[in-house]
């Protein structure tokens, strides 16, 4: 099923993110998490895909048996960066060919030896290539792109940043996952800047539960989100004790996501990565709302 059916139905939904093996050894355990998070049944979920490539002939498995094996519509990511046009062309095929039906497109971060190189000869610099090429491909796939409540780190200015995000629909994006945020005014205040500048595709609000005190450095680092006080006082408080942190981590994200969908937010996508036990209990607490009538 393509995802822009299920954001047509306008209902509360819950979906959820899965990131493939980087080794063969620790596949089955993977794969046992993508089954206990199928079995709650989410609008979709979502396979993440290595920038370096090292990852990809795992998410189009796992994206495959998500659809195929447990019956939930699944998006598999892919990257361009550092590809050439052949092998991101080579894997737009296998996807279709695996019966994938939706895609984000994504650019990938810059690895790091790469910072320095001249990019003019880059096939992909960003992921508007890579949606302008599966468009012309004879691959029918829902394609997804990413955006920034809180502005891309690269990026000048947020006018910039939607300047490039229209440009990224334009070419073909049927909806848009936002990066983590804690702070969901900064998401109303985006939906209302690109809204005015015309982009009218669904926006499924990405949402990570904190569990840890260390995931917190780490989704600063990776995202540059802002840390609200509010936020920033349960890990002070609750931080040293990590069941404690867990259980207050899930009450959180479930009262951002109630807070979402009370302001006309229907799609949120939970960043609960391979962890079952952290989407089961977000679901839980909000099993009767997901499902009704936003
Ligand atoms: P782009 O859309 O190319 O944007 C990157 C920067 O370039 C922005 O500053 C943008 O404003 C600017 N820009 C865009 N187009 C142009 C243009 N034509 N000219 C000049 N500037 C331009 N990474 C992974 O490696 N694997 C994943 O599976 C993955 N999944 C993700 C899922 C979501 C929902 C999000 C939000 C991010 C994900 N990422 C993933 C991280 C993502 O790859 C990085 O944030 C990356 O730095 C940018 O990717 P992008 O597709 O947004 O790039």
């Amino acid at each position: 099923m393509k995802l822009t059916e299920i954001f047509k139905q306008n209902k509360y939904s819950l979906s959820f993110e899965v990131f493939p093996p980087k080794t063969s050894d620790v596949y089955d355990s993977v794969k046992h998490a993508t089954e206990e998070i199928a079995r709650l049944s989410p609008a979709f979920m979502s396979v993440t895909y290595g920038a370096g490539g090292g990852t990809s002939q795992y998410t189009l498995e796992i994206a495959k048996n998500i659809k195929t094996e447990y019956g939930v519509p699944s998006l598999a990511h892919l990257t361009c960066v550092s590809s050439t046009r052949e092998t991101v062309r080579a894997r737009i095929d296998d996807f279709k060919a695996a019966g994938i039906e939706n895609v984000m497109a994504l650019r990938g971060d810059i690895p790091q030896s790469m910072q320095n190189d001249d990019r003019s000869n880059w096939h992909y610099r960003h992921a508007v290539d890579l949606i302008a090429d599966i468009k012309v491909s004879d691959a029918d796939f829902c394609i997804g792109g990413a955006c920034y409540p809180e502005v891309h780190p690269e990026s000048a200015n947020q006018k910039e940043d939607i300047y490039y995000l229209k440009a990224k629909v334009d070419a073909g994006c049927d909806f848009l996952t936002t990066q983590m945020f804690f702070d969901n005014n900064l998401l109303y205040n985006f939906l209302y800047k690109i809204r005015q500048e015309g982009i009218h595709v669904p926006v499924v609000a990405g949402i990570m539960p904190i569990t840890n005190a260390k995931q917190v450095e780490r989704a600063i680092h990776l995202s540059g989100s802002f840390m609200p006080q509010r936020f920033k006082t349960i890990v002070d408080k609750f931080g040293g004790d990590p069941v404690a942190m867990k259980q207050a981590g899930i009450a959180y994200a479930t009262d951002q996501i109630i807070d979402l969908f009370a302001n006309g937010v229907a799609n949120v996508h939970v960043y609960s990565m391979n962890k079952p036990d952290v989407a089961a209990a977000i679901q839980a607490n909000l099993s009767d709302i997901v499902g009704k009538n936003a």
